[in-house]
């Protein structure tokens, strides 16, 4: 059973109006659900022909009765980014109104359930889980939200918050195919990346900022810190999947990461069916902590010495920035070199630098700062 819906973002401009458009396949209702949604950032054209590439599978899978569980699938998660057209180049990462990144600060839960949870919890797991669903539903069917974009977000949220599963797909620069996902989730999740082919797997439990898929899984672990008394698992697998880089449209990368997506599904029983073996993890998860954000020092232009999947070790240079108008010999030419080792998963599509612009990013296992909480590129 499959169905479709459009709901409708309330006016930014007279005269102007944009839709969410909701795929559902199974029964409402039915477990497990999974959760799974294209272009947040508007921009980041992989996402969208391989949640397409997924969508044919599932129409297909559903004609003969193989979903088991809830599916819903939001193939373009972000109208208002699509409409931003800007010298011929599509935005659609930073809301045009106030700046704020379309994947940060997602309506953060957490202390509206801890507010108001305690008295429902038990030591039944299960209805734990039962509780903390609904109320997360009711918390956000009484918000309010302003805007277009808050409505949106919102709307988004009240589609996933209670999925067992939240993909939000997504790409990087010019990247390796790579996952973000909270820590408690792993190992747990592990089929998740060795199935996706993931080179790179971030873990953090609060990166900050509230992303898409840590509005959705974050609370279960911070509920179960607070209600030490009651069992509460961590009971949304959400993860944040970068699918390589911008221009990554391969019609062979397309159909090999939908049909990852779809065995992925089966695996966890959301469609039946026997899935292909799951292939081996690639590399361990790193810490998020771990990942060397690389920052230009100078102005210039970057000629990259490495390729996102080569190894590195700390001091090696990863790109030198030319300087054609230099104030000194110093600035002439500046190399950058890594803080760590590890596998160089990410760098720039443009070869423009400026001081203090992330150029590279490198996945290490040793953390190059304490604290979470703030690990999220702009
Ligand atoms: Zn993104």
């Amino acid at each position: 059973m499959k169905s479709v819906e459009t709901r409708v973002l309330p006016q930014t401009s007279p005269g102007t109006r944009r839709a969410l458009t909701i795929l559902r396949y199974g029964l409402a209702g039915s477990r497990p659900k999974a959760y799974l949604q294209a272009g947040l950032h508007a921009d980041e054209a992989p996402s969208y022909p391989v949640l397409q590439a997924l969508i044919e599978k599932l129409d297909e899978a559903s004609e003969r009765d193989a979903i088991i569980g809830e599916i819903v699938i939001v193939p373009a998660a972000n109208p208002i980014g699509l409409a931003q057209w800007r010298d011929d180049m599509l935005q659609g990462r930073f809301d045009f109104v106030n700046s704020i990144n379309f994947n940060r600060q997602h309506h953060d839960l957490i202390q509206q359930l801890i507010d108001s949870i305690g008295p429902q919890l038990s030591e039944n797991a299960e209805q734990n889980v039962k509780a903390i669903r609904t109320r997360s539903g009711e918390i956000i069917a009484a918000l309010q939200p302003q805007d277009e974009a808050a409505t949106l977000k919102l709307l988004l949220l009240s589609l996933s918050h209670d999925a067992d599963i939240v993909l939000d797909l997504h790409c990087d620069l010019d990247a390796l195919l790579h996952l973000y996902i909270g820590t408690p989730l792993w190992p747990a999740a592990e089929d998740l990346a060795a199935q996706m082919g993931a080179e790179a797997t971030l873990l953090a439990a609060d990166s900050g900022g509230t992303p898409f898929d840590e509005a959705n899984s974050r609370p279960w672990w911070v509920l179960a810190e607070h209600f030490t008394d009651y069992p509460i698992p961590p009971a949304c697998l959400a993860a944040t999947v970068e699918l390589r880089g911008l221009s990554d449209t391969d019609p062979d990368m397309i159909e090999g990461d939908s049909d990852n997506l779809f065995g992925f599904l089966q695996r966890r029983e959301l469609i039946s069916g026997t899935p292909a073996p799951l292939p081996e993890l690639i590399n361990p998860a790193t810490p998020l902590t771990g990942v060397d954000y690389v920052k230009a020092r100078s102005a210039g232009i970057i000629v990259y010495l490495k390729k996102p999947g080569e190894w590195l070790k700390k001091g090696d240079t990863i790109a030198r920035i030319i300087n054609p108008l230099p104030e000194d010999n110093v600035q002439k030419v500046v190399e950058v070199k890594s803080r760590t080792d590890g596998l160089l998963f990410s760098r720039n599509v443009d070869r423009f630098a400026r001081p203090g612009k992330i150029i590279a990013k490198i996945a290490g296992a040793k953390a190059l700062c304490e604290a979470e909480g703030n690990l999220l590129t702009l």
